[in-house]
C-alpha cells in the first residue's frame, strides 16, 4: 500500500497534506492500493486566494513566455512518462502502453496549442474610427476531470487556461487522483507559486468549485448528468463553462468497405481503454450486404484481446471502478435478454473489474445497449438497408459528440458524415484529436470546444476597443 504521505496537494507552490484522505482502488485487483490527501473547503479557499494573487503577474508575462514554461512542463512530463504511466495503470486500469500514449499525447497536444496565435483583430480603421477586438484572460479556471483519461483530460484544459494567461485549480476524479497529484510536483517546479493548484477531492469539492465566487471559468469533463448540475451551479456567478460530456457515437459502415480492415479499426475504436472513452464507437450500423461478414470479423478481433495487468502484451484492461463495472454488466445482461451475445477472449474469472469484449447482434434501437452510453467493451452491431435509415437512427439520440462513416467512396462518405448531428464526423477513422482542430459535443454532449483558437479563446473574454478619432 502506498501511504498518503507520499502524495500531496499543491496550493500556492507548497506541498500540502491535510488530514482527510481518499482511498484509491486498483481496478485490476479491486483492492485499495494507495491513499492520498483530500481537500475540503479550507484548501479550496486557499487555492483560490493563491491563484488570484498569482494572476496579475502571470497574465502580464505574455504568450511567448507562458508558452516557454508550458514547453518546459511538457519536457519534464515526457521525461517522467515511465513512472507516471505505471501509476496511471495502477489507478486507472488501462494497459501500460495506453497509459504511456496518454501521457505522450498530453505533452504533444499541450505544446501544439501554444503554437496557436491569439491576436487582436482590427475590425475598422478609417478616417473617423478605430475598432479593435482583443481577448483578455478571465482570471482563475477550475478544471474538473473524470476517471477515464485523467492525464490527458487535465492537461488539455490546463494548457488552454495557462497559455491564455489564466491561473488554474485542477480537481481530478476521486477514483483517479494519484497521477494528477504527481504531475502537480512537476507543475510546482515549472510554474510560479499559485499559478497552478492541484486539489484531490470528492464530488462535493467539484460542486464547491462551481459555486465559488473566486473562480471565473469551469472546464468540466464528465457525464451529461453531472454536466447539467455544473452548468446550473455556474449560473449563480455566471461563470464561463466548457462542458465535454458523454457520447453514443455511431459508426456507419457502407457496403463497399474492406471488411477485415474496417473490423480491426472499429474494434479498436470501440474497446480501447475497455470502451471507456467519450468518443469510442458505441453503436455500429452496417449495410446488410456486409453485415454478417463484419460481425464475424469483429468477433475474431474480440477473440484476440488479451489482458494481464502491467504485461505489455495486454490489450484490454479492467473497467475503472465497481459502480461502472456493475453498470456494464447490467447493460450486457439486458442485451442478452433482447439480442445475441458473441463473446471474445474470455477474461479469467477472479479479482478485478474485467469484462469480456462482446459483440451484440439482434438489438432494436430502444434496447439499452443501443440507446445509452455503455462505456465498456460490449457494443451492438445493427443492420441497415437504406443509408437514409442509418443516418436517421444514428441521429435519433440526445448525444452528439462524434461519429464516423466508412466507405471507399470518399465523396459519398463525406456527404453522409456532414449529415450526422455531431461535433466531429470522421471518415474512415474514429477518435482523432489534434491541437489545432476544435473538438466538442453537439446536443447534450457538451457546450463549447476544446483545442484550436476556438477552444483557447473560451478561456478569454472578448473585449472591443472603440476609438472615435
Ligand atoms: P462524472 O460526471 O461522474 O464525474 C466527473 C468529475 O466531476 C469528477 O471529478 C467528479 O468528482 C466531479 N463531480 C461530480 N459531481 C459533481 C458536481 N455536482 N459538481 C461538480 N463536479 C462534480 O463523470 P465520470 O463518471 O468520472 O466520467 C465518465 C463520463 O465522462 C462519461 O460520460 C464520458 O463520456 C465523459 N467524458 C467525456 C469526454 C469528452 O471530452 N467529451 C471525455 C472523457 C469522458
Amino acid at each position: 500500500m502506498t501511504d498518503a504521505t507520499s502524495f500531496s496537494l499543491l496550493i500556492d507552490g507548497q506541498a500540502v497534506t491535510p488530514a482527510a484522505t481518499l482511498e484509491v482502488v486498483n481496478p485490476a485487483t479491486g483492492r485499495v492500493f494507495a491513499r492520498c490527501p483530500a481537500a475540503g473547503p479550507a484548501e479550496l479557499d486557499a487555492a483560490v486566494a493563491a491563484a488570484r494573487r498569482a494572476f496579475p503577474a502571470w497574465r502580464a508575462l505574455g504568450f511567448a513566455a507562458r508558452a516557454e514554461r508550458i514547453a518546459r512542463f511538457a519536457e519534464l512530463l515526457s521525461s517522467q512518462a515511465e513512472t507516471l504511466s505505471r501509476l496511471l495503470t495502477q489507478e486507472q486500469g488501462k494497459p501500460v502502453g495506453q497509459s504511456k500514449e496518454e501521457i505522450a499525447r498530453g505533452a504533444t497536444l499541450s505544446v501544439g496549442m501554444t503554437k496557436i496565435p491569439i491576436e487582436s483583430e482590427v475590425i475598422l480603421d478609417n478616417a473617423e474610427r478605430y475598432i479593435e477586438l482583443r481577448y483578455q484572460p478571465l482570471g482563475v479556471a477550475g478544471i474538473i476531470t473524470p476517471w477515464n483519461a485523467p492525464v490527458n483530460l487535465a492537461i488539455g484544459p490546463l494548457t488552454s487556461a495557462l497559455y491564455t494567461g489564466n491561473c488554474a485549480i485542477i480537481k481530478p476524479s476521486p477514483f483517479t487522483p494519484l497521477t494528477t497529484l504527481r504531475i502537480g510536483e512537476i507543475l510546482r517546479e515549472v510554474f510560479p507559486a499559485g499559478v497552478v493548484n492541484v486539489l484531490a477531492g470528492g464530488d462535493e469539492l467539484g460542486a464547491l468549485m462551481t459555486a465559488h465566487p473566486g473562480i471565473d471559468k469551469i472546464s468540466f469533463t464528465g457525464s451529461v448528468a453531472t454536466g447539467k448540475k455544473v452548468m446550473a451551479s455556474c449560473a449563480g456567478t455566471l461563470k464561463r463553462v466548457t462542458l465535454e460530456l458523454g457520447g453514443n457515437d455511431a459508426a456507419i459502415v457502407l457496403e463497399d468497405v474492406d471488411v477485415n480492415d474496417v473490423a480491426k479499426k472499429l474494434f479498436f475504436a470501440a474497446t480501447v481503454n475497455s470502451g471507456q472513452v467519450c468518443m469510442a464507437v458505441k453503436r455500429i450500423y452496417a449495410h446488410e450486404k456486409i453485415y454478417d461478414a463484419l460481425c464475424v470479423a469483429l468477433v475474431a478481433e474480440a477473440r484476440k484481446a488479451r489482458r494481464d495487468g502491467l504485461d505489455p502484451a495486454t490489450t484490454l484492461g479492467p473497467i475503472q471502478n465497481r459502480r461502472q463495472f456493475e453498470r456494464v454488466c447490467e447493460l450486457k445482461a439486458d442485451a442478452a435478454r433482447h439480442g445475441q451475445l458473441q463473446e471474445g477472449q474470455a477474461i479469467p474469472a477472479g479479482e478485478g473489474y474485467f469484462v469480456t469484449p462482446t459483440v451484440v447482434t439482434g438489438l432494436a434501437e430502444a434496447d439499452r445497449l443501443v440507446a445509452e452510453e455503455q462505456f465498456g467493451p460490449v457494443f451492438p452491431v445493427l443492420k441497415f438497408t437504406d443509408v437514409e435509415d442509418a443516418i436517421a437512427r444514428a441521429n435519433n439520440t440526445r448525444f452528439g459528440l462524434s461519429g464516423s462513416v466508412w466507405s471507399r467512396d470518399l465523396a459519398r462518405a463525406q456527404a453522409v458524415a456532414a449529415r450526422l448531428e455531431v461535433g466531429t464526423a470522421w471518415v474512415n477513422q474514429h477518435r482523432l484529436t489534434m491541437a489545432n482542430v476544435p473538438f466538442g459535443g453537439a446536443k447534450e454532449s457538451g457546450i463549447g470546444r476544446t483545442y484550436a483558437h476556438m477552444g483557447l479563446t473560451a478561456y478569454m473574454e472578448p473585449q472591443v476597443i472603440s476609438v472615435l478619432k
